[in-house]
């Protein structure tokens, strides 16, 4: 648990996992093959995209069911209807806003689990 902790800091800077200065993206959402400083390569099994998809959607859905939650208890069912759009807005804007990060995290939960078998 502690690792994850340490992953999920280390993960936010989008940089690489084992030298931590060469970038991970070109640009917004462009996934660069492998780091520019060390070569580390980034894209490993399936392209590299099922892992972060499935940790998107994840982060997605707990963020928006707790925030529709929250918005329907405070607002004690009054405007409903704002709470559902706000809701849907939320998770359209998330997945956006997630998926570089979900990536790097990817990348950083693979690097740190093969140094454990090392
Ligand atoms: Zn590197």
């Amino acid at each position: 648990m502690e690792k994850i902790s340490i992953i999920l800091k280390k993960s936010k800077a989008l940089t690489c996992p084992k030298c931590g200065q060469g970038a991970m993206f070109n640009g917004i959402v462009s996934l660069k093959n492998s780091c520019p400083n060390c070569s580390f390569i980034y894209k490993i099994g399936n392209k590299g995209w099922t892992g972060p998809a499935l940790i998107n959607s994840t982060a997605t859905v707990v963020l928006v069911l707790f925030s529709t939650l929250v918005g329907l208890l405070v607002l004690r069912g009054n405007y409903a209807k704002f709470v559902v759009a706000g809701a849907i807005l939320l998770g359209i804007s998330l997945n956006f806003l997630l998926y570089r990060y979900a990536h790097s995290f990817w990348i950083y939960l693979l690097y740190f689990s093969k140094m454990d078998k090392v």
